[in-house]
């Protein structure tokens, strides 16, 4: 029989530390409140706390037996830079910013589990708790990235690593997953098109930023359509485009702009994907600005790769999350996210899954990065219970331990 781990008193104190740090909410690396917040708390369950991987960073470790096997749990602490609409009584005191992902939730729930397994340490081996700074950042120099170029699985060597991450529309006390690619790699690009400016009326001799910056937009779509394997998902979109001197309005009409920018990024479930558009999109700007007598500068940055979840710990995380909420509300085939995540760096180092978990569905319910967003704090006990069904199903059981099976 499945079932919800029996919280006890510890529910309100989650409660009550999730809408503290949904209160105080910090962006990319300047976490340092809620890095406190977790380090406290960690030590106060007795688990040896490492801190200063990626900045603010924080590594709980809870050891049981004499095992050497070991696996490590993560969760993100960064909010965003959302000026928060909700009104309740713990909405943001940071204004602008705001915890409109969740991060608050997931940083609660994996402290709720180590409380719990410090109180029922029913394993052989160790738990690596991971609370990461900076998820949102986008790019390489993120907080998951950092972690792990700093060491994160050499100071902490384990098996595999597992992350989790609510998700709106998906109901309360459901799971969804899948085995390999899950969310979608993130890269991002901008171009110049450089000329001088001119008089409208003799723009001809002189290359029109404009209209070369629109063809070159316009092959990228061509490209995305006509030049890479249609079973292959990618979005491409144009985020900005900015010519002419929005200042000078009334001068603006009457002259030309020397320069076109824009700007977009490119979405894809396979990294030989993300090679194809790193090296055609430069080469496409380049030649057609050039047939154009203008130049361009071009740059591709790279930033989350694919993330891809590995089989068998997939299985397991089905079979965790079953144990919490019986089979039929686990979706072990969901269909993927072209959405980014930058646990997949983690997914690079160590084989591991990334599960979501339901943060309800119906009326009222608003994506992640909205202004009306909060995290569902009835999910908690869900994700309690899938992070110590997981690593009771990870880990060995102690000799002649006993364990009592936490879904029983
Ligand atoms: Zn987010
Ligand atoms: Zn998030």
């Amino acid at each position: 029989m499945p079932a919800i781990l029996d919280l006890g008193d510890m529910q309100g104190d989650l409660v009550a530390w999730r809408r503290d740090i949904h209160a105080h909410p910090e962006t990319a690396f300047e976490e340092t409140r809620t890095s406190d917040f977790v380090a406290q708390r960690l030590e106060s369950f007795g688990l040896e706390v490492d801190r200063g991987l990626g900045g603010t960073g924080v590594v709980g470790t809870l050891k049981a037996g004499t095992s050497n096997a070991a696996i490590a749990l993560r969760a993100d602490m960064d909010a965003l830079f959302i000026h928060e609409a909700n009104e309740f009584s713990y909405r943001s005191t940071n204004d602008g910013k705001m915890h409109a992902c969740g991060h608050d939730g997931h940083t609660t729930m994996l402290l709720g589990a180590a409380r719990y397994l410090s109180q029922k340490p029913e394993f052989d081996g160790a738990v690596h708790f991971v609370f990461q700074p900076a998820e949102e950042t986008g790019d390489e120099e993120c907080g998951g990235n950092r972690m792990v170029r700093e060491g994160l699985f050499d100071k902490f060597p384990v098996s595999a690593v597992f992350g989790m991450h609510n998700f709106p529309g998906l109901p309360l006390g459901h799971f969804a997953v899948r085995s390999g690619p899950m969310l979608a790699s993130i890269d991002t690009f901008e171009f110049k098109v450089l000329s001088e400016h001119n008089h409208p009326a003799t723009q001809y001799t002189s290359p029109d930023p404009i209209v070369i910056a629109g063809r070159i937009v316009e092959a990228f779509h061509g490209f995305k359509a006509r030049g890479v394997n249609p079973a292959e998902p990618v979005v491409l979109s144009i985020t900005q485009f900015q010519a002419g001197d929005p200042i000078n309005d009334r001068q603006g009409v009457h002259i030309t702009p020397d320069h076109a920018y824009v700007r977009g990024t490119v979405y894809t479930l396979n990294d030989a994907v993300r090679d194809l558009f790193d090296e055609r999109l430069g080469a496409m700007a380049h030649g057609i600005a050039a047939a154009n007598n203008a130049t361009c500068e071009f740059q591709y940055q790279r930033g989350y790769p694919v993330l891809v979840n590995t089989s068998d710990e997939k299985q397991r995380a089905v079979a965790a999350a079953g144990a919490v909420v019986g089979g039929a509300a686990v979706d072990g085939d969901m269909q993927p996210i072209m959405g980014a995540e930058d646990f997949a760096f983690m997914l690079k180092g160590r084989p591991g899954c990334y599960i979501l978990i339901g943060n309800g569905a119906g009326e009222g319910t608003c994506h992640v990065h909205n202004p009306n967003y909060d995290f569902n704090d009835e999910a908690i006990p869900f994700g309690v219970s899938y992070w110590v069904n997981l690593v009771q199903m990870s880990l060995p059981e102690q000799p002649g331990g006993g364990r009592q099976s936490s879904s029983s």
